[in-house]
């Protein structure tokens, strides 16, 4: 028998995609399941990206690309980042992989290891402790409640800093809470960090552009230029451009970072596919009008599930300020007994009950680090989101 290693033995698999697999694996027996796990875009990729990746094709664009990505996507990226964001990079600044995913792997595997600690709030993206452990460092998760919009005060990132913190990673608007920090609380944690030169920032941006507010980027590279040479900027086009199978994400830093991550990647996936990368330089080129109409939809969807949860007896919803999730509290379905008589003692309970009892399928809280909350994808359409809330309701209102 071929033996597992420790690394893979300390982590588990995605438990979005676990969650969803296994809501189209009952759609496949013939259940009818509402899936609301769905984690990406249910639109189309606009016309003009698929377009590119024709026109790529044609051109002969089918060969490997350099490591770190085209220059023309680096060159559409550093234009990007300086007229949305406020910052300037270089083009051997930018790395491009696989999908932010990717990206954020590849700075782990590069600057971490053994006794190396990396700050993570929760709730936060599964994926995030996972890759930590992965790299051989220790994920240290500081739980931020909902009473603090689930974000990261200065004073909770303070006292989490020890001398083995090599980073911390923000996601904002998060998944899974749609949490955003204010100019004025990014700065409160960025004061944090100039007090810590051996702490580096990871900003997970992937959800930028899907904000309800309509307020400017909040980029701490702008706020406090100081730590310019501490941040690494993630970002990709999966999200906002309805782009998540094309697979690509990119990284902005310091160029010694930049380098190892991309010899890092260099001896594992080379580089992403060349047509994405056309496809993503015209997303990032091109006609932004999809990216305005999305964010009206998710809106409008995000209103009415906030208001159809906060309907639900045991359930209450707070309204995310951004991303494609809502994270409704099921504290006060916790205790209750089943019609088949089983008392819901954990939030992967009341995930399971609305699954086998209403044919709903979302995410338990606990995957994402803070219970008990259920994580509610509105990247779906508006009948469904409606479909999903009175099946929850009904289910909810069986319970004794
Ligand atoms: N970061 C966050 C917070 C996400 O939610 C996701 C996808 O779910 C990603 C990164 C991955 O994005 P990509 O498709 O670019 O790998």
């Amino acid at each position: 028998m071929i033996q597992l290693s420790a690394r893979v033995r300390r982590i588990k698999p995605s438990p979005s995609m676990v969650a969803r697999d296994r809501a189209r694996q009952l759609q496949a027996q013939g259940r009818d399941i509402v899936d609301l796990t769905a984690g990406e875009p249910d639109f189309d990729t606009p016309a003009h990206i698929q377009e590119a990746v024709g026109k790529a094709m044609a051109a002969g664009e089918t060969r490997y690309t350099p490591v770190n990505g085209t220059s023309a996507l680096r060159k559409a990226i550093v234009a990007k980042l300086a007229r949305e964001n406020g910052v300037r990079y270089e083009l051997n600044q930018i790395s491009v992989g696989s999908g932010a995913k990717q990206v954020i792997y590849n700075a782990l595997a590069a600057t971490v290891g053994d006794g190396d600690e990396v700050i993570i709030p929760a709730p936060y993206w599964v994926s995030y402790p996972d890759m930590v452990l992965a790299c051989d460092a220790t994920p240290v998760v500081v739980r931020c409640g909902e009473n603090n919009g689930f974000k990261l005060s200065a004073d909770a990132l303070e006292s989490a800093i020890t001398p083995r913190t090599r980073w911390v990673i923000l996601n904002a608007p998060c998944n899974p809470t749609g949490a955003f920090y204010s100019e004025a609380e990014m700065r409160a944690l960025t004061d944090v960090l100039l007090r810590h030169p051996h702490v580096a920032l990871m900003t997970d941006d992937i959800y930028e552009h899907i904000r309800f507010d309509d307020g400017a980027p909040v980029c701490p590279a702008a706020i406090e230029p100081q730590l310019m040479d501490r941040i690494l900027l993630v970002n990709g086009v999966s999200k906002t451009y309805a782009m998540t199978g094309f697979r690509l994400g990119y990284g902005a830093g310091p160029k010694a970072l930049i380098a190892a991550m991309n010899t890092i990647q260099s001896q594992s996936t080379s580089c992403t596919s060349s047509l994405s990368q056309a496809a993503a330089t015209a997303a990032l080129e091109g006609d932004q009008s999809f990216v305005a109409e999305a964010r009206q939809a998710y809106r409008e969807r995000r209103d009415r599930a906030v208001a159809l949860l906060n309907e639900i007896p045991g359930l209450s919803c707070r309204p995310p300020e951004g991303a494609f999730y809502v994270y409704p509290s099921c504290a006060g379905l916790i205790g209750k007994r089943t019609p088949s008589g089983t008392v819901l003692e954990t939030d992967s309970d009341v995930l399971m009950y609305f699954l086998e009892h209403a044919g709903v399928a979302m995410v338990d809280g606990s995957a994402y680090g803070l219970s008990p909350y259920l994580r509610m994808s509105i990247a779906t359409s508006l009948p469904q989101i409606e479909e999903g809330c009175r099946r929850v309701k009904e289910a909810c209102e069986a319970l004794r």
